[in-house]
């Protein structure tokens, strides 16, 4: 008889591996959850759209958000400097989020410093009864009766183990194979200490596609560009996030902390075999490639795949890891393939300003829109709802402004 050190090792305990290990200990099994960082401040937006804040509303409760009041959608004039100086504005929408200002983990959009959100989420898969130890892995290994975690200090022997160690992933690439340069995009931008406020900033950038954004958290803002990493390098990326802070005047006087960090995002092939997975061993969140690869949104899915991963391992059936990687195909995949399709043509700034355009004459669009941004409502089924919602008068006054764009009669 093999003798096991726990039910389920988890290398890695961000938001993935922690929420993995506080449902697999609610659910009975012993846990030896292995990372090494916290506490730490992960670069990241913190944005948590309505299914990770309904998911996590007793995490949230312990921890300080900010509930976020106002989106704003900036899109770059078409054929012209994209950062034009004040007072040459860019064109833009406001939506704003209904409910946030109780301020409570049930409004439907929030930031948070994740620092504060994973050392909580930690916490939690600690008081449910998983062993945090604090180690890096260093080699992982699995065989037909389990699997090998070597840390520093010694070797843990598991019955299962689940990979949810990030984006450079060590049990990916030890077990399966790493991302290739193309399912990559790169994110860069700074911690602004020093400010704050109630609003989110999105700007789309044409070239490279991607966008640039202000999250507020409660001491500072968290400001960053984000496209695909064979598109733009990161003093391309920073150029453009140094000019639009200039022309914005976004984190004037702030303490500045820069970071840079990969974000996996997957092409619709990429997810042709489903979601890699071993007898004795499956991969969760970021790990796995499961963000989404248009908003780059991620927390959800590592939250949402460390609890399927928890799930199948408790279930009784025959094949978990199979078992998880169906459910993870049906539930977060085909998601993910609906994104990945609606990349190509999403960040052109004839179609980011249009949507503009049709957000600013349609309350029933912007309604529809605030849905898509909460995350209730996918937007790869905005294009279509869009159509079907769109009122007469604001579909005519949209076109009008349309051909008045085209024959340069307006800006
Ligand atoms: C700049 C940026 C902005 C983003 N903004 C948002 C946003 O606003 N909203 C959103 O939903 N998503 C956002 N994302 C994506 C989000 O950050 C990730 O999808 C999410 O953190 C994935 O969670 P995870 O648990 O899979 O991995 P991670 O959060 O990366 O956690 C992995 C953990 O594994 C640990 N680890 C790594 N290697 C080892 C090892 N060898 N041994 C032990 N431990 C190890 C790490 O220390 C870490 O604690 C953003 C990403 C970036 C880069």
């Amino acid at each position: 008889m093999p003798h096991y050190d726990a039910d389920v090792l988890i290398v890695g305990a961000g938001p993935a591996g922690a929420w993995a290990a506080r449902q697999l200990a609610r659910g009975g099994a012993s846990v030896r959850l292995i990372d090494a960082s916290h506490p730490r401040e992960k670069p990241c937006g913190g944005g948590l759209t309505a299914r990770s804040v309904t998911m996590a509303a007793d995490v949230l409760a312990r921890v300080p958000h900010v509930a976020v009041e106002r989106v704003r959608f900036e899109s770059p004039p078409v054929g012209r400097d994209p950062y034009p100086p004040a007072p040459r504005t860019p064109p833009s929408v406001t939506v704003d989020v209904p409910g946030a200002d109780a301020g409570g983990p049930t409004s439907p959009l929030v930031v948070v410093s994740r620092l504060a959100f994973d050392r909580a989420l930690v916490d939690n898969a600690r008081e449910a009864g998983a062993d945090l130890i604090p180690e890096r892995a260093v080699d992982v290994h699995a065989d037909g009766d389990g699997v090998w975690v070597t840390t520093r200090h010694r070797r843990w022997r598991g019955r299962y183990l689940v990979g949810a160690d990030g984006a450079n992933s060590l049990v990916r690439r030890r077990l399966h194979q790493p991302f290739p340069a193309s399912h990559w995009s790169l994110a860069t931008g700074d911690f602004a200490a020093g400010s704050s406020s109630r609003e989110i900033v999105i700007r789309f950038v044409r070239t490279p596609p991607g966008y640039l954004w202000s999250f507020p958290r409660t001491d500072h803002l968290a400001i960053g560009i984000c496209a695909p990493a064979d598109r733009g390098s990161a003093p391309v990326l920073r150029q453009h996030l140094d000019r639009w802070l200039a022309v914005r005047d976004i984190a004037r006087g702030c303490r500045m902390t820069p970071y840079s960090w990969p974000i996996p995002s997957l092409p619709v092939q990429a997810w042709a075999d489903g979601v890699p997975v071993g007898e004795r061993w499956l991969l969760a969140g970021d790990a796995a490639g499961l963000v989404d690869p248009l908003t780059r949104e991620g927390i959800y899915y590592a939250l949402r795949s460390g609890e399927l991963a928890a799930q199948s391992l408790l279930g009784a059936g025959p094949e978990p890891t199979q078992a998880y990687a169906g459910a993870v195909q049906a539930e977060l995949v085909s998601e993910l393939a609906r994104s990945a399709r609606a990349r190509g043509t999403f960040f052109s700034p004839l179609v980011t300003r249009l949507w503009i355009d049709v957000l600013r004459e349609s309350p029933r669009v912007r309604s529809l829109a605030l849905r898509v941004v909460i995350g209730t409502v996918g937007y790869y089924h905005l294009r279509r709802q869009a159509v079907a919602s769109l009122e007469p008068g604001a579909a005519l006054r949209v076109a009008r402004a349309q051909v008045a764009r085209y024959l340069r009669i307006a800006p």
